[in-house]
């Protein structure tokens, strides 16, 4: 029996996915809770920019600015690129993709994920509009869920417990939500870590992203407001580790070999990281069970090659948004299976494709094979020519599936 208290949307996980979503249905006038397991590392002006970041969509960007959070992650720092150069080290052909052409200021901003994050934890805790409410549940997990006939019950490991018509899970790839439903994430290991750090250049970077595919994985040059690269270079594990392993000078010179030295000789000033690729094609083999829906790393996880996996992320966010409105508005069960399931149609399909495609891609140039060498090297000379199919590849760069 629906009862009086009880929410609309409880969401799990108070990352880009999961803060974007509490804040949205909450300004839409909905009764929300959030649950977040840790308080997220608060960003600070003066701290070096962090090492992960992320290369946002037009269409990421126009949700945070309708979320009223945008111009303040601008103004902190964001870094708009201009253009993008894609080439392969085993093959000639090059694609340039520029936002003029287009008639547009920017392919993309480069923005640090603990900004966004942070950026939405502030806005999440001032007072919701439009009659909506938000209650935030932090530090806190989910300890157990069950479900009766009009809602979802979630009992925190705080002692909470907490009711709603649905509840999202937005708790990253690791979701114990999806694994307390038992929902399958099968996917491909790439055996491969990406290693970040900032790097400056002795060229300029030009507003541009610069990537190219190498034999073990691309890198990619991203371009950073202070004129500084943000690099992520996929490699193999061992590969990765020896990069880590070397000083500055030597891993400053393999990096300028990799990147053909476009950018000219390159300078360390940041420490390296790596991150496990381990993960980084998982597929969630449904997006719902009962009165549950997964969304963002929870729901897939792609290859990181064409920076995609927020952007894909805030449009499940875009996408549960309208489908709840519109159940409102026609008096439905916010949590009815036959809402839910369209959320699921929409995102999964778009998902899929996004992560296959990505896969193939990473395949395709990953390998050294000769003949596919040869192939991949005339599809770039034709795709660089051809200024219709270049632009559907820009879309692609850009996020518009
Ligand atoms: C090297 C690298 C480069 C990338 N570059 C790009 C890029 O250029 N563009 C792009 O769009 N994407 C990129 N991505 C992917 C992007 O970072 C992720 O897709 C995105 O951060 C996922 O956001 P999310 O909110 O779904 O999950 P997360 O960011 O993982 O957030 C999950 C949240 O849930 C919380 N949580 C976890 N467990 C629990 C629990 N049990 N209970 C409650 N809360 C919990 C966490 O504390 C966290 O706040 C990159 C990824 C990597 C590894």
């Amino acid at each position: 029996m629906s009862r009086r208290g009880d929410l609309d949307v409880i969401v799990v996980g108070a990352g880009a996915s999961g803060g974007a979503l509490a804040l949205a249905l909450a300004r839409d006038g909905f009764s929300v809770a959030i649950v977040e397991a840790r308080e997220p590392v608060p960003w600070r002006e003066t701290d070096d920019v962090d090492l992960r970041v992320v290369a946002l969509a037009p269409d990421a960007r126009d949700l945070l600015a309708d979320l009223d959070v945008w111009t303040s992650i601008e103004s902190a720092r964001a870094s708009p690129y201009r253009r993008m150069r894609v080439w392969d080290a085993l093959a000639p052909g090059e694609l340039a993709f520029d936002a003029a052409e287009r008639g547009e200021s920017a392919l993309g901003w480069i923005v640090e994920n603990k900004l966004i994050q942070h950026t939405l934890w502030q806005a999440l805790h001032r007072p919701a509009s439009n009659g909506g409410t938000l209650r935030m549940c932090c530090p806190a997990t989910i300890a157990d869920i069950s479900e009766d006939d009009d809602a979802v019950a979630a009992a925190l490991d705080d002692g909470t417990r907490l009711r709603a018509r649905v509840l999202v899970a937005a708790e990253g790839a690791e979701s114990s939500v999806r694994q307390k439903l038992r929902i399958g994430f099968d996917g491909r290991d790439y055996g491969q870590r990406a290693v970040v750090a900032h790097v400056a250049s002795e060229r300029a970077h030009e507003n541009t992203a610069w990537q190219r595919f190498m034999p073990g994985g691309p890198v990619a040059f991203l371009p950073l407001a202070d004129g500084r690269s943000s690099i992520v270079w996929s490699l193999p594990d061992e590969e990765a580790a020896r990069m880590l392993a070397l000083d500055d000078a030597a891993f400053c010179a393999e990096l300028g070999a990799a990147s053909d030295f476009r950018l000219g000789t390159i300078k360390a000033t940041t420490k390296r990281a790596a991150f496990p690729l381990r993960l980084r094609l998982r597929l969630a083999e449904r997006y719902v069970a009962g009165r549950c829906a997964l969304m963002g790393d929870a729901a897939h996880v792609v290859h990181p090659l064409a920076g995609q996996g927020m952007n894909l992320g805030l449009r499940d966010v875009a996408c549960l948004r309208r489908v709840l409105r519109d159940a409102r508005e026609r008096g439905s069960d916010l949590g009815a299976a036959h809402v839910l399931r369209r959320y699921e149609r929409e995102r999964r399909s778009e998902n899929t494709l996004a992560a296959r495609g990505l896969d193939a891609i990473e395949r395709i140039y990953g390998s050294s094979s000769t003949p596919l060498a040869a192939l991949r090297g005339a599809a770039l000379a034709v795709a660089g020519r051809f200024s219709p199919l270049r632009h559907v590849l820009a879309d692609l760069a850009a996020g518009r599936f």
